[in-house]
């Protein structure tokens, strides 16, 4: 009986395959780096899984490798073949002398590819590629269901301990087992079991292929999340076929990419989609595992302990930190690093086609060259400002044994990061400032509160080097009446100030949006999964194919008014991945979007504009201000001045980082990667 681990017990515990055992239940899920497709990049991911392993993940799944050129998600992308087996063994290596698992994970994307050869069930277009399909001939399946073989067979040639089938979030044997993407009436199409076929077989021949002692994940889609996806019965039935087929796990895929149903950003609730893992775990006999925002120890051990799954997937919250597991094992679950789920400089970045990494750890993915090693001569160091930029700088210099004292003029560390988790939806934030506090305490930073520091200051504390991060401050614009007593700031509105039922927004950038979301909603539904459910209407799959029905709308607490100077669509900037969620919630809310508008005058009558060249009077209770920031950054030239200037940006001097380097276009990424790129180097 091997010991049972004190802290997670059910997480903790080993999984016995029967040829191999993992050391726990967590799964690394896939996630897509960008250093997947250029082979030159094969040590970059070696050192990337390598940490990974050696933080303790019980099995690592790669990124997605196309098994032919027609399943590449773009021209040229990571493809298995037999000349890339020589490349993948750096990694399979890497892992291995970590004591890690590592599995390839298998993905043809189908309709979703993004070039020209892209093929699917049938020419059915996607919504979100440009290239209509070729729907594959008889043969072109039959030849595709080798090429998924043929290439687990490399994979398993190049040391991999397994590969994970993706048959989920609307890839290729997705789209061959929905009706909506699979109109065929021959061999592979036109009743559930034929659609069944092409995931099916292509489990039974990798299983024949690669032999017994192998581990065969199949992703498999327990709801796609879109109109004409699968019932549950088909699910259940396909399930138990590749089970029969050989899988040796099945993990759970949550909605397509096209779906307009949220499944992983920060405002869906922890584990809104483990109640469908546990419907299915009944039915099947091999481990089934739970995924999408699992992002702690406690939640995760949880969700094994209830036995809505045998282990549970995570992918982001180990680009976040990659020594979760052994926190969690030493009880110091204080100490993660937790993923927020912005994807902000992950699944963004993914789909710019650049190297993702995290905004809460510039290093993933970027590990052979952002080293953090020890300071060859430690310093005196005064970081002013404790929003993220400062928090990030302050902690990482302490890491490598430079003396930091941390001034910080609020009475809590921060910034607008303290801001930011007020907004319904972004509760997660908070989990940055709990694992700075603690890293401040753990890396011997001297933080002081309530210290709005001056020049004087500073200089009488003859600092080595000063890091000056005191952030941002809002823009005042130059509207006639911006001083009358309606009008507030964010920072009020978010502090709790009084506001009225009815309310315009200047500015519709990020944090106009966020204030629009925390003025309409009357409760957090990502606190509360039924409601969350119900607002963008997901239901059980028993009845319903793809598991969606129409959304309801949730109470408004107001009436809001969201404006813009230019013209287009508002929130056209906000990022990819999430800017659509922000956008439907609004429109969920009735907030009204107004582009185009000329700020004319703020009276007693309300906020004064014209649109489109017609005078329109908004007679609201509230004018709140979101029209951007401006870098705070009145030490820098005095301290500049009077001491040594930093001349190559590594040793004495004066620094500046975060919203004080540069307020336009300022986010926590940068503010964060500025702050570690900084300590690493002084
Ligand atoms: P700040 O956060 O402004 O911190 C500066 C700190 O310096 C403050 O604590 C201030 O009190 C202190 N300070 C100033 N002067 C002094 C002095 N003289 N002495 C001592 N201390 C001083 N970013 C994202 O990436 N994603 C998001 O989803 C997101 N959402 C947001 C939502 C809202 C509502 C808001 C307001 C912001 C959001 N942001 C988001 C932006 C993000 O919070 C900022 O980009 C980030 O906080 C900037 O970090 P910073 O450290 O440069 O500055
Ligand atoms: P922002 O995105 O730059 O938006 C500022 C808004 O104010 C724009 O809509 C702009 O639009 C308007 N504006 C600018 N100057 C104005 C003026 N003089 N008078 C009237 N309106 C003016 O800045 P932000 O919303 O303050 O956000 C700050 C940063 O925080 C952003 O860069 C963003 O990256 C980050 N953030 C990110 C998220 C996220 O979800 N990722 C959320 C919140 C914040 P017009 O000029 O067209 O009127
Ligand atoms: Fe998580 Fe955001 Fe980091 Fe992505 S960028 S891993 S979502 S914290």
């Amino acid at each position: 009986m091997p010991p049972v681990a004190p802290h997670h017990p059910h997480l903790l515990a080993p999984l016995d395959l029967g040829h191999v055992t993992l050391r726990n239940r967590v799964v690394m899920g896939s996630m897509h780096t960008g250093l997947e497709d250029r082979r030159r990049d094969a040590g970059r991911l070696a050192a990337y899984f390598a940490e990974r392993a050696r933080g303790g993940a019980g099995l690592i799944v790669t990124g997605g490798y196309a098994p032919n050129r027609s399943g590449w998600l773009l021209p040229l992308g990571g493809r298995m073949s037999a000349s890339a087996v020589r490349h993948h063994r750096r990694i399979t290596d890497a892992v291995h002398a970590e004591g890690g698992r590592i599995a390839l994970q298998l993905l043809h994307a189908g309709r979703y590819a993004y070039h020209p050869l892209s093929v699917s069930a049938s020419d059915v277009p996607s919504p979100i590629t440009p290239f209509r399909p070729r729907a594959l001939s008889g043969w072109g399946v039959e030849r595709t269901i080798d090429d998924f073989a043929a290439a687990a067979t490399h994979a398993r040639d190049a040391g991999y301990d397994g590969v994970e089938i993706m048959g989920s979030e609307g890839y290729l044997v997705n789209q061959f087992l929905a009706p909506r993407t699979n109109r065929r009436t021959d061999a592979w199409g036109g009743t559930p079991e034929r659609r069944r076929r092409l995931a099916v077989e292509i489990v039974r021949r990798t299983r024949d292929a690669v032999g017994p002692d192998f581990v065969v994940v199949y992703r498999l889609s327990l709801l796609d999340l879109v109109p004409d996806g699968q019932r549950w019965d088909e699910v259940v039935a396909l399930a138990r076929e590749v089970e029969a087929a050989g899988a040796s796990i099945i993990s759970s895929g949550i909605g397509w990419h096209e779906s307009r149903v949220p499944t992983i950003v920060t405002s869906v609730p922890r584990g809104a989609f483990t109640w469908a893992t546990a419907k299915l775990r009944p039915h099947v006999g091999i481990p089934v595992v739970a995924a999408n925002r699992v992002n702690g120890p406690a939640q995760a051990d949880a969700i094994l302990a209830r036995g809505d799954a045998d282990l549970v997937s995570m992918a982001r919250p180990f680009l976040a930190d990659p020594e979760w597991i052994r926190k969690a094992e030493q009880g110091r679950d204080d100490e993660i690093n937790t993923c927020i789920a912005c994807n902000q400089a992950c699944l963004d970045r993914a789909f710019a086609n650049r190297t993702v990494s995290c905004l809460v750890n510039p290093r993933a993915a970027h590990e052979t060259e952002l080293t953090i090693a020890p300071a060859t001569t430690p310093r005196r160091i005064a970081v002013v400002g404790a929003g993220p930029a400062g928090l990030a700088c302050a902690t990482t210099l302490a890491e490598r044994g430079h003396a930091v004292d941390l001034f910080e003029a609020g009475d809590a560390i921060g910034g607008q990061f303290r801001l930011a988790m007020r907004v319904p939806g972004k509760e997660e934030f908070a989990e940055t400032l709990r694992y700075f506090g603690r890293r401040i305490e753990t890396t011997g930073v001297a933080l002081h509160l309530d210290h709005a520091v001056d020049v004087a200051t500073l200089r009488a504390g003859a600092f080595d080097a000063i890091v000056v991060a005191t952030g941002v401050r809002p823009r005042v614009p130059a509207i006639d009446g911006i001083d009358h007593p309606r009008v507030l700031g964010y920072r009020e509105v978010l502090e709790g100030a009084r506001v009225g039922g009815s309310v315009a927004i200047i500015g519709a950038g990020g944090i106009g949006f966020d204030v629009a979301e925390f003025l309409t909603t009357t409760a957090s539904s990502t606190l509360d999964a039924d409601a969350w459910r119900r607002e963008w209407g997901v239901t059980d799959t028993e009845h319903q194919r793809g598991a969606i029905v129409a959304p309801e709308r949730p109470p408004v607490a107001r009436r809001v008014h969201l404006l813009q100077r230019r013209t287009g669509r508002l929130g056209a900037g906000l990022a990819r991945t999430s800017g659509w969620v922000h956008r439907a919630s609004l429109r969920r809310h009735g907030v009204e979007m107004v582009a185009g508008v000329a700020y004319d005058r703020i009276d007693d009558d309300g906020l004064h504009v014209t649109v489109d060249g017609r005078p329109r009077t908004l007679a609201v209770d509230h004018v709140v201000v979101c029209a951007g920031q401006e870098s705070r950054r009145d030490l820098v030239a005095p301290l500049r001045a009077a001491g040594p200037e930093a001349t190559d940006g590594t040793g004495p001097g004066v620094h500046v980082i975060g919203g004080a380097d540069v307020a336009a276009e300022l986010d926590a990424q940068r503010a964060i990667d500025q702050g570690v790129r900084l300590a690493a180097r002084l």
